[in-house]
């Protein structure tokens, strides 16, 4: 893919929603962790891996915006190697193949729904995280909270939801 004849500029959109449940050992929930940061709450998120919502949205963003394959063919929630996993090693995969496939992040806006616990106090814990995790400085990233309004399953504190759109262009980070 790394050829002249690829546009200049690409775009992924990422998604992802997670069940919330009690963390254990009263449910099935996993601790909450949110763009790789811990964040106490009663309710976790249910999946195979960490359960990280913004994390799988971000590598879905990125391996869209290159026609990649997304983050269940990459890491199928199957397989026990991934039973628990930090999502960090997700992030860094597509980051690998995003990079080798000859472009860099131009900027990536990340929208967190979800009722509670609230977003705001953890915000710039979460992008300076994520900036670390994809190599770039923080003001590349951009995250907002909202809640779901108390309807539907986000609303009810049932799930978590989180979009990602990423901008991408070819070539060396400019100096
Ligand atoms: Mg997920």
């Amino acid at each position: 893919m790394h050829d002249a004849d690829q546009p200049i500029v690409r775009i992924g959109h990422g998604y992802d929603l997670h069940r919330l449940e009690p963390v254990a050992p009263n449910g099935p929930g996993r601790p909450f962790v949110l763009g790789g940061i811990r964040i106490d709450h009663p309710r976790g998120p249910v999946g195979h891996s960490d359960g990280d919502p913004v994390c799988h949205a971000v590598v879905d963003a990125l391996m869209g915006a290159i026609g990649g394959p997304d983050i269940g063919q990459l890491f199928p929630d199957n397989d026990p190697r991934w039973d628990g996993q930090d999502s960090e090693v997700f992030v860094a995969e597509s980051v690998r193949r995003l990079h080798e496939a000859g472009y860099r992040l131009g900027n990536m806006d990340i929208t967190l729904v979800c009722e509670r616990p609230k977003v705001s106090p953890h915000k710039d814990a979460i992008l300076a995280n994520l900036a670390r995790m994809l190599g770039c400085d923080r003001d590349r990233l951009n995250l907002k909270g909202k809640t779901h309004e108390r309807v539907d399953a986000v609303g009810e504190e049932r799930a978590v939801e989180v979009h990602v759109v990423a901008l991408v262009h070819r070539g060396a980070e400019p100096e």
